[in-house]
């Protein structure tokens, strides 16, 4: 057990692969030994805490695990006007990180309009953090939003080794992943990437290549979310993932990244109540709620289930106060 923390940075293959694998007490006490040094970093034990606002469920892409635009589902894109509106909103509230995401679209007049969104948003308020998760776009639309006034932009990789990938999101590849990965950190967009634990056919080997790619990326957050079997996608008859592996995994990326944002995603409540609560006490420290997205539209935006968890301001200022943490509605990044 004393020497977890320098296996995990010295990335010994071996060794990790054990840690993933660790149960009971041993999972406790690396949970303990992430969550000791998340509040002993950069946040201490304050959390952040998002809105999202699910602007389009249109995309491009094919993964096997989602069923976003899923013709039964409808199509939408929400109105500039709705989407500010909603902002001031909750900026009245004091909420001050909103991230922005929609399916994978490159036209260009769904990227001006985000655009313009961007621009009014931090003219509400120049303390706004406005978080972006719009799929693979080329490097002159990432800086048109990059120069509109977007901050941080999250695009997982989902899984790194090439593949494994093919096989998840046969409409893209690693290399383009990682292009669009490094095109965001080239243009200083604060960035945040990361994977899926127990997709389909993934090994305790591919998540050890996932943790080598995470600590060779410049990224400010990093992220792993627990694999749910979407009843409308074309992985729905596999088993969900693991919640032991995924909140071990997630203990591992916080001891490897000690200053990085880690979400806890709302993928650990499904079949688990308790679920987003342990991702905080495995060492994650920021929160997404779901109030900026009209209910309407809500139920097309299924990344994971139909049962989609969409958790409310009061759960998740509860999950953080029973993980003695600090709701911060301010920049923290
Ligand atoms: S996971 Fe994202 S990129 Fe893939 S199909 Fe769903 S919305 Fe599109």
């Amino acid at each position: 057990m004393n020497n977890i923390i320098s296996n995990i940075r010295n990335l010994e293959k071996e060794k990790i692969i054990e840690i993933l694998q660790y149960k009971d007490v041993n999972h406790l006490k690396l949970l303990n030994i992430a969550r000791d040094i998340r509040n002993n970093g950069k946040f201490k034990n304050k959390a952040e805490l998002r809105s999202v606002i699910e602007i389009s469920n249109i995309c491009s892409q094919k993964c096997k695990y989602c069923s976003i635009g899923n013709k039964k589902e409808g199509k939408f894109i929400q109105n500039k006007n709705d989407i500010i509106k909603k902002v001031r909103m909750l900026a009245d509230k004091g909420r001050r990180t909103f991230l922005l995401q929609s399916g994978e679209s490159k036209n260009q007049k769904f990227i001006d309009d985000i655009s313009s969104c961007c621009e009014e948003i931090k003219n509400i308020n120049s303390d706004i953090q406005i978080i972006l998760c719009l799929g693979n776009l080329t490097k002159r639309q990432y800086k048109q939003l990059k120069d509109a006034g977007a901050d941080r932009y999250v695009l997982k990789f989902e899984t790194s080794n090439a593949e494994h990938h093919k096989f998840c999101r046969p409409s893209d590849n690693i290399e383009n992943r990682l292009e669009c990965i490094n095109n965001l950190i080239d243009l200083d967009f604060k960035v945040g990437s990361g994977n899926i634990v127990g997709l389909p056919m993934q090994t305790l080997d591919n998540l050890y290549e996932d943790l080598v790619l995470i600590n060779s990326l410049k990224l400010s957050m990093v992220s792993a979310t627990k694999f749910i079997p979407n009843e409308f996608s074309e992985f729905r008859n596999y088993p969900a993932g693991d919640i032991n592996l995924t909140l071990n995994f997630i203990a591992v990326l916080r001891i490897l990244k000690p200053e990085c944002l880690i979400p806890s995603t709302s993928s650990l409540s499904i079949d688990n109540k308790n679920g987003q609560y342990e991702g905080l006490m495995a060492g994650c420290n920021t929160v997404t709620i779901h109030d900026g997205t009209p209910k309407e539209f809500e139920k097309q935006f299924m990344i994971y289930s139909k049962d989609r968890f969409t958790p409310a301001e009061e759960f998740c200022r509860n999950i953080i106060k029973d993980a003695s943490m600090i709701p911060e509605n301010k920049l923290i990044l």
